[in-house]
């Protein structure tokens, strides 16, 4: 029977994203472990921890400048890349074990040895675009694990469904003209990082390829739920991949600090069961969320899924239904099913 996998080594505690209090801090990591422990879901994981990924792995989604920066800065002890990232002297180290440890969960993933898995890692990689570390993000990971599933794997058509609250523009950017590779966001609009209008669907062959659904602050879960039903899902059975990724950010829950959308925890454990049917997978990546509490109720309500659990596991009784109600929001959705389906005719 295959198990569910959860990725983690202790480098992700030890990366410092410029200053001690920065939003991302290690504290993120160890919530979510102390959660998992409590509720008795980690003894249901099995654990890997993953090693340092190799230039070569990196560079299948990065420019060879990404990292010689990294690495340069790195060798200096750290410092400020833009205003909100920073690198400490672990910090290349973790991202590095990230962006492998998104690759070995699909490794285990398409060899049967897992059925799913949670890479629970930071820093976070989905605003990395190809040149760029920025918004956190120092590599790309689910980037990094897609371009790995179809160049070293033979996967034909890997799906990135992107639901942290900021919009992926790295994962979109490495892949804006790629038809390998589906990229899904459903993102706060606009917000940081200004990216993801649903007018940006991708380019030559990767036109159509990626999706972005916009939705304006105070979305609930009715919105997110129409925009599975009405484009995401479409899209995703259409595209028909051979494994399924996600930027599993938990920024979108009502009590994050950074954001201001209105899901409850146990938003993501419907759409972790959603993301299970449409392929191989998921492995979940973990990009944001900065709520302690409601990232740890998050990650065990995805994990619940991911055991297949009837019920999420470990969070508030009040966070288990749908929190809706954002009608505004739904409109917004309306529209870009509409336009989606336009530009396809
Ligand atoms: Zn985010």
């Amino acid at each position: 029977m295959p198990r569910t996998g959860l990725v983690f080594h202790p480098a992700a505690l030890k990366h410092i994203c410029g200053h001690p209090d920065h939003p991302e801090q290690p504290r993120r990591i160890e919530a979510i472990r102390a959660h998992l422990e409590r509720t008795g879901l980690a003894a249901r994981l099995d654990e890997h921890a993953p090693l340092p990924a190799d230039r070569s792995l990196i560079e299948l989604a990065h420019d060879h400048g990404l990292l010689d920066l990294l690495e340069r800065m790195d060798a200096d002890g750290g410092g400020q890349i833009d205003l909100d990232t920073g690198m400490g002297p672990g910090s290349l180290e973790a991202t590095l074990r990230g962006s492998q440890g998104g690759v070995d969960a699909a490794d285990r993933v398409l060899r049967g040895e897992w059925s799913s898995a949670l890479v629970c890692m930071r820093p976070p990689g989905h605003h990395a675009t190809t040149r760029q570390p920025m918004g956190f993000c120092l590599t790309n990971h689910v980037a990094v694990a897609a371009r790995w599933a179809v160049r070293q794997a033979g996967v034909e058509r890997v799906a990135v469904i992107d639901w942290d609250a900021h919009h992926g523009n790295g994962t979109q950017d490495i892949f804006w003209s790629d038809p390998t590779v589906l990229y899904v966001s459903l993102h706060q609009f606009p917000w940081y990082p200004g990216t993801g209008d649903a007018t940006e669907r991708g380019e030559g062959d990767g036109f159509g390829c990626t999706v972005n659904v916009p939705l304006p602050a105070g979305a609930a879960e009715d919105a997110y739920e129409q925009a599975f039903d009405e484009v995401i899902e479409p899209a995703v059975r259409a595209f028909d991949p051979g494994l399924v990724l996600v930027s599993a950010g938990f920024d979108a829950h009502y009590l994050d600090p950074l954001c201001m959308m209105r899901l409850g925890a146990g938003a993501f454990f419907r759409f972790t069961q959603r993301a299970a049917r449409w392929g191989p997978g998921p492995v979940c990546v973990l990009e944001g969320g900065y709520d302690f509490e409601a990232l740890a109720w998050s990650a065990a309500a995805t994990v619940s899924a991911l055991l297949g659990e009837a019920q999420a596991i470990g969070i508030p009784e009040e966070e288990v239904a749908p929190m809706s109600g954002s009608p505004e929001a739904v409109r917004w959705v309306e529209r870009a099913a509409w336009m989606q389906r336009a530009a396809d005719r």
